[in-house]
């Protein structure tokens, strides 16, 4: 590989307007960094892009020379997609231009943008693209998966809300697609991941907003069964202004909150209501109503504050392992294992995450996307996270285990952005009855897979992953 890598490099000296990065160069060592701490891969060139002409420069180029290639837009990955030993990362953080038309309640943004950038973008005209949850994750990756986060009830998924994808394919060649051109890609785009191109702009939809009415409690250790059977059966009906997430974990050490839950098993609430400040207390008293009374805040806050509130809850560098998947129900013996659970978190960054879906992402046909079925509400997301290599297994151990222990109770399915690296077998199950669709968009947009760097959907030809 060394030597395609010289080869590409070659090629692209004197055609590259970005930046092109080898072992040697001073900015290497930050450039190659990504944000699981897990993964620590050196590739042999970063070409940080300027602009799309130096995309196709570099896909088409390392296309030729066969050379093994991620795509990086924020780095935030579980699974590590977006880097590679020895072969090429195709960089787009230096493309992260926004343009927002308000009249017509539109943006455009560049394939390398972080959710941050388009918040601050969109917020000038006081309007919002439904994304994730925390600042400085990369839209591409984002965007391309689905796309889920505090808005999701109220606007959809992310991918629901794009109306066009410009992308550069294997061939080098750049392709737009939208419901009346190429539709087929447009189709896959939305849920399929980084399987089909480099996207280098996305046209959304936008919606106006401007503030939340955020609410927050905790409830005991004792409490969590009797909380997350509420959370069940209330959410069921309840309005799409009201998304209430639960994460199960150890109280934080410091000088919020009671001080008798410090570091002990907690169900922490976190509640957004998108509706009129005045209408809130009518959803909002009975949720509050299951966490301690002396943990309880509830206040209007910006969409920028909402926005940016988790992002140092999950910093760079750190260790991070995943599984996920969902579930119709969340029975009573499921509930019993997330209490059991709960009293064995490894660590105090560790949390079993629940979401309820649901609202206007549940509104589309699950043929519409490749991300598809969203019939099944209740998302839970174990999210592993620690400082030291040394306790690598004690982590992973533990998300397996309870994995493990769920996922009979679960209905087939996962939501690829929430995958680690470890589970290609169950990129599959992912699209189920949209697989052959997946595997014919593939096999016409990247016959060789030059895009495998992803929860992977191979080209007919090629063995799907697990079989
Ligand atoms: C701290 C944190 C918070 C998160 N919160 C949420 C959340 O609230 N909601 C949610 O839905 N998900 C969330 N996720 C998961 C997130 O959606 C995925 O990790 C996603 O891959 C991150 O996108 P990225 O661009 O930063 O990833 P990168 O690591 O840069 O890229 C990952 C993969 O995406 C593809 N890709 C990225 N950009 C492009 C592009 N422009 N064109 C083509 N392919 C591309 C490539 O295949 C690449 O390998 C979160 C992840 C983290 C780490």
């Amino acid at each position: 590989m060394a030597e395609a890598v010289e080869a590409t490099h070659s090629a692209l000296q004197g055609r590259f307007e970005g930046n092109l990065l080898r072992s040697d160069h001073p900015g290497y060592e930050d450039a190659r960094v990504i944000w699981n701490g897990m993964v620590t891969k050196k590739p042999g060139l970063i070409a940080r892009c300027a602009h799309v002409g130096d995309v196709q420069n570099a896909v088409r180029i390392a296309s030729a020379n066969g050379i093994l290639t991620a795509v990086r837009c924020g780095g935030h990955s579980l699974a590590g997609f977006s880097t590679c030993d020895g072969g090429l990362v195709v960089d787009l953080s230096r493309m992260r231009q926004v343009t927002v038309d308000a009249d017509a309640r539109r943006a455009k943004f560049a394939g390398g943008c972080l959710l941050g950038s388009i918040d601050s973008a969109t917020q000038h005209a006081g309007l919002v693209f439904p994304s994730g949850v925390v600042s400085h994750t990369g839209a591409g990756g984002l965007v391309l998966g689905g796309g889920t986060g505090w808005l999701t009830r109220r606007f959809g998924l992310s991918c629901d809300n794009v109306e066009g994808f410009t992308l550069v394919t294997a061939d080098g060649a750049v392709v737009h697609c939208n419901s009346g051109e190429n539709p087929d890609l447009f189709w896959a785009l939305r849920g399929g991941g980084g399987n089909f191109g480099v996207v280098t702009e996305f046209e959304v939809r936008l919606h106006p907003l401007t503030s939340v009415t955020l609410a927050q409690g905790l409830s005991c250790e004792a409490d969590i069964r009797r909380v997350l059977e509420f959370w069940r059966d209330f959410m069921a009906d309840a309005p799409i202004d009201l998304k209430w997430n639960i994460d199960l974990r150890l109280a934080p050490n410091d000088d919020h909150g009671p001080h008798d839950l410090r570091g002990r098993p907690v169900a922490s609430s976190s509640l957004v209501w998108t509706g009129s400040p005045e209408g809130a207390s009518k959803y909002l008293q009975p949720a509050l109503s299951m966490c301690r009374p002396d943990s309880v805040s509830s206040r209007e806050v910006s969409f920028l504050h909402l926005q940016t509130m988790a992002d140092s809850c999950f910093p760079h560098g750190q260790r991070y392992y995943t599984k996920s998947g969902y579930f119709n129900y969340l029975d009573d013996a499921t509930i019993d294992r997330l209490q059991e659970a709960a009293a064995s978190l490894p660590s105090q960054e560790t949390q079993i995450e629940l979401a309820y879906l649901g609202g206007t992402a549940s509104k589309v046909a699950a043929g519409e996307t490749a991300f598809g079925d969203r019939s099944a509400p209740f998302i839970m997301n174990l999210l592993a996270s620690w400082p030291e290599a040394s306790a690598d297994d004690v982590h992973i151990s533990w998300v397996r285990g309870l994995f493990n222990k769920v996922r009979p109770a679960m209905k087939p399915g996962v939501y690829v952005n929430f995958m680690s690296g470890d589970e290609q077998d169950r990129v599959p199950e992912a699209y189920r009855e949209r697989w052959d669709r997946m595997v014919a968009v593939k096999t016409h947009y990247d016959p060789h897979n030059f895009f495998r760097l992803n929860q992977n959907v191979p080209p007919g030809t090629l063995t799907p992953p697990g079989h």
